[in-house]
């Protein structure tokens, strides 16, 4: 007895996530967010090889960052930061609920189903369109102890993954948008300019 409850208080210990952050947003938050035309966005992040105090710190203030803005993912890209860190918490308002935090996320195996659904980025703040992207994923990476992990992800989960590690290839979601017009409405009633749009569709 003694023996397997101290197997799986070793086990609860390992599963734990080390970086808490507290959801409630601050006046000041520690670290800017880039918005579409600014060209931190779209220069290409650099592998991360050690995963240290400094790199926890990061996820941290990334975390209260998104937290503060009320989103549900931030990449490191977005903070200026040329960095394969992201962040992503779909359970914002419930405290008990510990964040993602994926260093050196690779995407290693897509589903063939598609579905679409509506985006949105604290980088182009005011934007939702619609985004055709797989519903499934399975996705490799680090955590914030430097762990190797892998995970099945679909929903919601599987959209903000990819969602964000696009940020760390310099890739914004509205470059992934099909309707031209209405994406071209939507930057401007935004006060942002289609020209900072990288489009990746063939015409
Ligand atoms: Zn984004």
């Amino acid at each position: 007895m003694t023996g397997s409850f101290a197997q799986l208080a070793k086990k609860a210990e390992q599963e734990k996530a080390f970086i808490t952050v507290s959801k409630e947003p601050v006046e000041n938050p520690p670290l800017e967010i880039y918005k579409l035309g600014n060209q931190v966005l779209r220069n290409p992040a650099n592998r991360i090889s050690k995963v240290d105090n400094s790199m926890r710190e990061l996820a941290k203030n990334m975390l209260t960052s998104m937290y503060s803005a009320k989103g549900i993912g931030l990449a490191a890209p977005q903070v200026g930061i040329q960095k394969r860190i992201l962040v992503i918490d779909l359970d914002i308002e419930n405290p008990a609920t510990p964040p993602h935090v994926f260093i050196n996320p690779e995407i290693i195996s897509s589903s063939g189903s598609i579905n679409t659904y509506e985006e949105g980025c604290l980088s182009i703040p005011g934007v939702y369109l619609d985004v055709i992207r797989p519903t499934s994923i399975k996705v490799s990476f680090r955590d914030e102890m430097g762990r190797p992990k892998k995970m099945n992800a679909d929903g919601l989960l599987a959209r903000c993954i990819q969602h964000e590690i696009d940020h760390l290839n310099g890739i914004l979601f509205v470059d992934r948008v099909t309707n031209e017009e209405t994406l071209k409405k939507e930057l401007k009633e935004n006060g942002f300019f289609y020209k900072d749009v990288n489009t990746l569709n063939s015409k």
